[in-house]
This record gives structure tokens, C-alpha cells and sequence, in this order.
């Protein structure tokens, strides 16, 4: 055994196969293989035979059982004996992958015949890891059984064997099958295409691999350099990510400084506002207070002088009945001789006044007469003299 096989033996190992490979080619059309193993995934051998018999019963053919209801495929995989309706739920998922494969053969091969994959090896090899509900893994089966026991190769299983640096990669399906064959133990074949189908569906994508998830990763030297390359990449994205955080924290810390800013400008705002309101009240209750005390003052000074009215106006009334009760008093005589006297003292006075001022007036005009007439002699004599002289001229 080369250190090829022995290494090859060894990665198989760490490989965990979903379902035990068959020891024979199953009874049946390679259609019907194919649902088998879509089943053996969710259920056991047993059941998943018992099931796929049951959907045979069922339905006429398997396209009346693609167009069915779901329901209905869960139907026939419960057991017999258990209580359908709550038994079919748990069947569900199973029935669920089996409409989608039944879907998707119809799709890729416009039928539900996979019988042509009996007639060419390479077609086969290039079709059925088409089959996405089968994979490589469980698509490695339906070519052992069509190939009759041959080891199934595809280009992804090389793939692997290629990155694990067992075989060189080559497009043409018989030489891998010639580099792959001499590594294989006797009988392992199947397992060996059904285990590096499954690392080629999982993680040994041909474009980007997950190699830090693979199984075969501390075995695989490329599986290395990409795992490598991915944490220096994570670290990468980490201190990225820590950059934005800092730079979204900051962000944060900045909106946060700017929003407390503005919340004190608006409550500055708001205080001035409120003491520019505070303000306007005060002047208006001053305002108003000036009013209600100028309107009191007002008022008291109109009722000073209503009570001052009223005062006066009963004084006077008070008089006017005073002279009836008081006409006999002695005392009051004196006053009235006094005024009488007074009077009279006037009456001379003015009598004596008009007097003077007649004799004034007379003198003035006595005293003007005379003037006017001298003025009017001396008028005359100037008259007549020059007149006496201006006739003498002509003469
Ligand atoms: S480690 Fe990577 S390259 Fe190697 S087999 Fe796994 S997935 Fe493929």
C-alpha cells in the first residue's frame, strides 16, 4: 500500500458519512434509487424502504406523485398502525426532499427517467452532481449503481483529492478514475467517492472553500493556506470593525455633545424668553397697578369734591334757613350800619371822586380850548401873513 493509499485511508477516517454506504446495487430504477437515498437522509433504511413501497401503492405513476401534496407523500411514509394526521407532521421534512428531488429531475432531464445514465459514464458523471437535493455525496451512489459497481468519479471528488494532494486534476473522467482506482482499497470505492462527494458539497467549494470548517483542513495544504488567509482576512474585519465601532462611538459621542449643546441653547432660549415674559408681566401688572391707583385717586378726589359739593350745597342750604330764625338778633344791626355806613362813606367818596374828576375834566378841557384857540390865532396870523404878503407879489 503507497503512502498515497495510506494517507487516503486515513482522511476517510476523519470523514462522517450522513448515511452507511450500500453493500449492493438496490432493486429498482436509478429514478427510484435516487428517491431512496433522498429518504435514507431523513429516515431510517427501513422505514425509508418501507415508505418509498408504500408511494408505489399509492400513486400510478411516480409524475401523478410529483404533482401530489406534500400531505399526501407524508401519508404514505408513516407507518402502519400510527395515527396518520399526527404521525404525517413528523414525516414532513422527509416528504418535503422528496418533492423537491422528484421537482428538480423533472427539470434538469424533462422526465423521470434516469436510465440514460446507464448508457454514457462521462454523461453521467457530468449530470448527476447537477442534482443539488442529491449532491455529490449521495450522487456518487446513483452512479455506482449505474456504472454496476464501478467507483463513481466526478470532477468535484478530484477537486478534493487534488487540494489534499492525492491525484492530479485532469478533466477526463477515465484518467481519474486511473489515478483514483490505485489508491482505493478493494470494496472501499463507494465510500471513498460517497466521503470526498461530502467534502466537495460541504466545504471544498471550487471557487471559495470553506477550508477552516473542514474536517481534512490540518491535512490539506491548501486547505491551510486558505485557512490562513481567512484569519488574517477575519482580523482584518475585526480591526475593521473595531474602527467603525470607534468611529460609530465617536459619531455618537459627537451627536450626543452636539444634542446637549442644543438642548442648552433652546433652555437659554427658553429662560430668556421666559424673563423676557417675566418682564412684559411685570411692566404690565406695573402698568396696570399705576391705573388702578391713578382710578383710585381719581375716585377719591371725585368723592372729595361730591362730598365738598354735597358739604357746600348743605352750608347753603343751611343759610338760606338760617335768616328766617335769626331776624331779630341785636348784634346783627351793628353789620349793617357798619355796611350802611361804609356805603354811604363809598357814595361820598365816589360822589367826591366824580367830582374831582369833572373838575379835571373841565379844567383839561378849558386848558385845550385855550390851546386850540391860540394854536388857530397863530394859524390865522400866519395865514394872513403870508396871504398879505403873496397879494402884496401881485400887486
Ligand atoms: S481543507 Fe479546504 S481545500 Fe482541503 S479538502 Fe477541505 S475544503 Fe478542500
Amino acid at each position: 500500500m503507497s503512502k498515497k493509499s495510506e494517507r487516503l485511508g486515513r482522511l476517510l477516517g476523519k470523514i462522517e458519512l450522513p448515511i452507511d454506504a450500500p453493500d449492493a446495487v438496490p432493486e429498482g430504477t436509478l429514478f427510484e434509487l435516487g428517491m431512496l437515498l433522498v429518504l435514507r437522509r431523513e429516515l431510517s433504511a427501513t422505514r425509508a424502504k418501507a415508505g418509498l413501497a408504500k408511494l408505489k401503492e399509492t400513486f400510478e405513476d411516480w409524475n401523478e406523485a410529483r404533482v401530489s401534496q406534500v400531505q399526501e407523500l407524508a401519508r404514505c411514509l408513516v407507518p402502519a398502525g400510527s395515527e396518520i394526521p399526527t404521525a404525517a407532521g413528523r414525516y414532513f421534512p422527509a416528504a418535503c426532499a422528496l418533492k423537491e428531488y422528484m421537482q428538480e429531475i423533472f427539470q434538469k432531464t424533462h422526465g423521470l427517467d434516469l436510465e440514460t445514465l446507464r448508457e454514457s459514464e462521462i454523461e453521467a458523471s457530468r449530470l448527476v452532481p447537477q442534482f443539488t437535493t442529491l449532491g455529490n455525496s449521495l450522487g456518487s451512489v446513483l452512479l455506482w449503481g449505474a456504472s454496476d459497481g464501478a467507483l463513481p468519479v466526478t470532477t468535484a471528488i478530484t477537486r478534493v483529492l487534488d487540494r489534499l494532494g492525492l491525484v492530479s486534476r485532469t478533466s477526463s473522467i477515465t484518467k481519474l478514475r486511473a489515478s483514483v482506482e490505485p489508491l482505493v482499497a478493494p470494496g472501499d470505492g463507494l465510500r471513498v467517492a460517497m466521503g470526498f462527494g461530502l467534502v466537495a458539497d460541504a466545504w471544498c467549494d471550487q471557487r471559495k472553500p470553506v477550508c477552516w470548517e473542514c474536517s481534512l483542513v490540518d491535512d490539506c495544504a491548501h486547505g491551510k493556506k486558505v485557512r490562513i488567509e481567512w484569519k488574517k482576512q477575519q482580523e482584518r474585519l475585526a480591526a475593521q470593525a473595531a474602527r467603525d465601532e470607534a468611529r460609530r462611538l465617536a459619531a455618537e459621542e459627537r451627536e450626543r455633545v452636539r444634542l446637549e449643546k442644543e438642548a442648552e441653547r433652546e433652555r437659554k432660549q427658553a429662560e430668556a424668553k421666559a424673563q423676557r415674559v417675566e418682564r412684559a408681566e411685570q411692566r404690565r401688572r406695573e402698568q396696570l397697578e399705576r391705573k388702578q391707583a391713578a382710578a383710585k385717586k381719581k375716585a377719591a378726589a371725585a368723592k372729595k369734591a361730591a362730598a365738598k359739593k354735597a358739604a357746600a350745597r348743605k352750608k347753603s342750604a343751611a343759610k338760606k334757613k338760617a335768616p328766617a330764625k335769626k331776624k331779630a338778633p341785636a348784634k346783627k344791626k351793628t353789620p349793617a350800619k357798619k355796611k350802611t355806613a361804609k356805603k354811604k362813606a363809598g357814595g361820598k367818596k365816589a360822589v367826591a371822586k366824580k367830582k374831582a374828576g369833572t373838575k379835571k375834566a373841565t379844567v383839561k378841557k378849558k386848558s385845550g380850548a385855550r390851546k386850540a384857540a391860540a394854536k388857530g390865532k397863530a394859524a390865522g396870523k400866519k395865514a394872513t401873513g403870508s396871504g398879505s404878503r403873496k397879494a402884496a407879489r401881485r400887486r
